[in-house]
């Protein structure tokens, strides 16, 4: 396990792979765990809280990698790292594989098994080693709190004798995992809460925790058959932008959430409508730091446009790393507990099971998904 708690690409990673609970159940099934000193400080843990529970401490991961057959990542290893892997160990992390292609061919190349944790299905067996929702919750949660520190406003009603204050109104674009936590969260605070989706079956979801579910009408929009969104036509992307303007307009806060798997996230609100909305209004552009669902905001920044403050931070779930740690850390025991043989003691590899069939990307030498093998060939 990685220290990956170094300044990289302008932010550092506070997460870790593991937490002591994991390293724990890890150490209990037989696995030797060899942790790279300070992985867990950011996230709240000291070496010691792992090396309590069975692990051996590393001061450089090169004295450790050569050895080892499972390296357990937050996000993609470096060049540096993974080349000093022996043939057939297996890499588990963030690899954002979409949009990896070169990493991804190098990892093959190496004849490393690479697992993607967002490939992961979004079935229910698979539900708890499923990060991209264990992560995706604590953002729905974290946009809120980051756009309530920038509103210079409250979300709740307050009557008092020196007047009244309106609850807020906020709006969230997208009801997926993180935008029913946004909704959730921004409830509880005392918003009144609007959202959209354009999967219509998550209105249901929306009103069940007390949002009001915006009706557009795009005809068709369907999904796909793991149950992610489909990119909208020409025309209904221009008619959802319509048909919300008024929406954003009237709102103090607006998080946009929408990701298409696999894609580009698509724009939602282009600079005019922000001109639209009351000056110090907030809006949260979860994708800012994938392309934007917000014309104008930037990645890993907090900016204003057109008197709004637009927030693009991205690695939302980095500031509960604690709590971001824990979840991740449970995803990844989870996985290993499902497929770990007990009489070998080592990670069983059966590609045949849908959930590797999945997630597992490189092995052997070649790449192994179909999903990425079209998409490199259209790009
Ligand atoms: P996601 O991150 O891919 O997208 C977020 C949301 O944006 C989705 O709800 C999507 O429909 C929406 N969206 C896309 N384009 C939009 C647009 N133009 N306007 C408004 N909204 C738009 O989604 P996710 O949160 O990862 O969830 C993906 C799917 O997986 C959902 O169907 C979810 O219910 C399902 N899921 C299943 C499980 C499970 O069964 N184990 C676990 C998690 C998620």
């Amino acid at each position: 396990i990685l220290n990956e708690g170094l300044e990289k690409l302008g932010h550092t990673e506070k997460r870790c792979a593991v937490s002591p609970s994991s390293v724990k159940r890890m150490v209990n099934r037989g696995v030797t765990v060899v942790v790279q000193k300070n992985a867990g400080v950011l996230s709240g843990y000291a070496d010691a809280d792992f090396t309590e529970v069975g692990a051996s401490l590393v001061e450089n991961a090169d004295d450790a990698l050569k050895e080892t057959d499972l390296l357990l990542c937050v996000n993609q290893p470096e060049e540096a790292v993974y080349s000093q892997l022996k043939a057939n160990a297996i890499v588990v992390g963030h690899i954002d594989p979409f949009f990896q292609q070169s990493l991804v061919e190098s990892l093959a190349a190496r004849k490393l098994t690479t697992l993607s944790v967002e490939m992961i299905p979004r079935s229910s067996r698979a539900q708890k080693m499923d990060a991209l929702s264990s992560q995706a919750s604590l953002a729905g949660y974290v946009m809120v709190m980051q756009a309530t520190t920038h509103l210079p406003s409250i979300l709740p009603m307050m009557m008092t004798p020196s007047g009244t204050i309106k609850p807020a109104k906020v709006y969230i674009i997208g009801a997926g995992v993180a935008g029913l936590q946004a909704i959730a969260t921004a409830k509880r605070l005392g918003a009144n809460v609007l959202a959209y989706d354009t999967r219509p079956v998550v209105a249901e979801q929306v009103e069940s925790l007390g949002g009001k579910f915006l009706k557009i009408d795009l005809g068709e929009t369907g999904q796909t058959k793991d149950g992610y969104a489909k990119e909208l036509t020409d025309e209904q992307k221009q008619k959802q932008q319509d048909a919300q303007r008024d929406a954003i307009a009237d709102s103090d806060i607006v998080i946009t959430t929408a990701q298409l798997f696999g894609r580009r996230p698509p724009q939602l609100i282009s600079k005019d409508t922000l001109a639209l909305m009351r000056p110090g209004s907030v809006v949260v552009d979860m994708a800012a730091t994938s392309g934007g669902n917000v014309e104008g905001s930037e990645p890993g920044k907090v900016v204003t446009v057109n008197g709004v403050t637009v927030i693009g931070t991205g690695n939302w779930s980095q500031s509960v790393a604690k709590d971001a740690t824990d979840m991740y850390a449970n995803n990844l025991y989870n996985l290993i507990d499902e497929f770990f043989d007990d009489e070998s003691k080592a990670f069983k590899l059966d590609l045949e099971d849908e959930i590797l069939a999945g997630c597992v990307i490189t092995h052997d030498g070649e790449i192994t998904n179909d999903m990425l093998k079209n998409a490199y060939q259209g790009a």
